[in-house]
């Protein structure tokens, strides 16, 4: 097969499962957005993907960001940074994107408004919950949150808009639903008691071993990858 037909056929099955798995939990297939995460393919295959219809894409390192983002500057793609973003890499970094899922300690906090301020942007970004506990792995623990988000009030160029997290081990997904479930808990707590003004309504958490269960956990972005490329040779 063709490889945008593979592509196009791809993306079909995966918004079609995302359907599924919202319809499943009672949801509409519209409140789950599909960012579809281009880190494995080059600028081609990207580009292939907006073409069948995908335009929002992400990227985990900054610098393949910035390099997908100028070849396909003639699309009306929105791009996702899911990945750790160095400070030093924020001022490069914020015009092109949309939406920033790894807010991932306070001093990344600072400097985003700092840069976001001088550049005259408004950022939106996502609190990277650490929600499997992993210390190898960036983000808040669930017990920083609150603190994070109290950090963000003062910080009139973000606009925190939820919460990011990954579950610790593929292939198990129960376990995955438990944490999945524990950062939509985590998000319905800090509504009640941070501030009504702040409703959080993004939950970015699903890939695509465990896309299925985190819909029926409240996600409202997940994150798939490696299942789009099936059957590509890489
Ligand atoms: C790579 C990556 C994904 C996509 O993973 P797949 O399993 O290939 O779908 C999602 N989220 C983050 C943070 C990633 O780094």
């Amino acid at each position: 097969m063709e490889r945008d037909e593979r592509i196009r056929e791809n993306l079909a099955t995966v918004r079609q499962q995302i359907a599924d798995a919202a319809a499943c939990s009672g949801r509409s297939a519209a409140d789950v957005t599909l960012v579809a995460v281009t880190k494995y393919v080059d600028t081609e295959v990207a580009r292939a993907l907006a073409a069948a219809g995908c335009h929002n894409l992400g990227e985990s390192r900054p610098q393949e960001l910035w390099r997908k983002a100028a070849a396909l500057a003639d699309l009306p793609i929105r791009w996702h940074l899911i990945g750790h973003l160095q400070s030093n890499k924020a001022r490069r970094t914020l015009p092109l994107v949309g939406l920033l899922h790894s807010v991932d300690s306070t001093r990344l906090i600072h400097e985003l408004e700092r840069t976001a301020s001088d550049l005259g942007i408004q950022v939106e970004g996502l609190i990277e919950v650490n929600i499997s506990g992993d210390a190898t792995k960036h983000g808040f623990a669930p017990n920083e949150v609150e603190a994070a988000l109290a950090a963000c009030a003062n910080c009139a160029h973000l606009r925190i808009q939820g919460l990011m997290g990954m579950a610790s081990r593929e292939g198990d997904l129960d376990a995955a639903q438990r944490e999945f479930a524990s950062l939509r808990e985590l998000r319905d707590r800090l509504r009640r008691t941070v501030s009504a003004a702040l409703t959080l309504p993004e939950l970015s958490m699903g890939m695509s071993g465990d896309f299925k269960v985190a819909i029926r956990e409240g996600a409202t972005l997940v994150r798939v990858g490696s299942r789009l490329f099936d059957g590509l040779s890489l």
